[in-house]
C-alpha cells in the first residue's frame, strides 16, 4: 500500500470518526485542501485533512464553496443526503454488527465524495 493511500484511508477514516461524534458534515470545502468540512458541536468547522479548525474570517462570511459541473454537483448532493441517513442511523443503532456494516457504508461513500470534490477542482 502507498504512503498516499494509507493517508487517503486515514483521513477516511477521522472522518467517518466525526461523524460518529456526532459532527455534521457540510457542504462547506476547506480553503487550504477542499476537503469537506465538520460542524463540531462546539460550532466551530473542522478540516478532518488538514486536523485543524477552520476559521471563518467574517460574521457571515464562508469558505468558498467548490463550483464545478451540474451532474458533479448532483452527485455530490446525493451523497451528502446519504451520509447524513447513514449518520441518523448509526446514532440510533445498538447492534455492533450493524454498527460495523455502517460503518463500511459511511467510509465508502465518504471516499466517493472525496473523488467528486477532488473531480471538480479540476
Ligand atoms: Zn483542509
Amino acid at each position: 500500500m502507498s504512503q498516499d493511500k494509507a493517508a487517503e484511508e486515514q483521513h477516511i477514516k477521522r472522518m467517518a470518526d466525526l461523524l460518529r461524534q456526532g459532527s455534521t458534515l457540510t457542504e462547506l470545502a476547506c480553503p487550504a485542501c477542499a476537503s469537506p468540512l465538520f460542524r463540531l458541536k462546539s460550532g466551530d468547522l473542522w478540516c478532518a485533512k488538514c486536523e485543524k479548525k477552520v476559521i471563518v474570517v467574517k460574521e457571515g462570511e464562508e469558505p468558498a464553496k467548490i463550483t464545478g459541473s451540474m451532474v458533479l454537483d448532483s452527485l455530490e448532493a446525493t451523497l451528502l443526503a446519504k451520509i447524513q441517513e447513514v449518520q441518523s442511523k448509526m446514532q440510533h443503532e445498538e447492534n455492533m454488527e450493524e454498527l460495523q456494516k455502517l460503518g463500511t457504508v459511511l467510509s465508502g461513500l465518504l471516499e466517493n465524495l472525496e473523488k467528486i470534490r477532488k473531480a471538480k477542482r479540476v
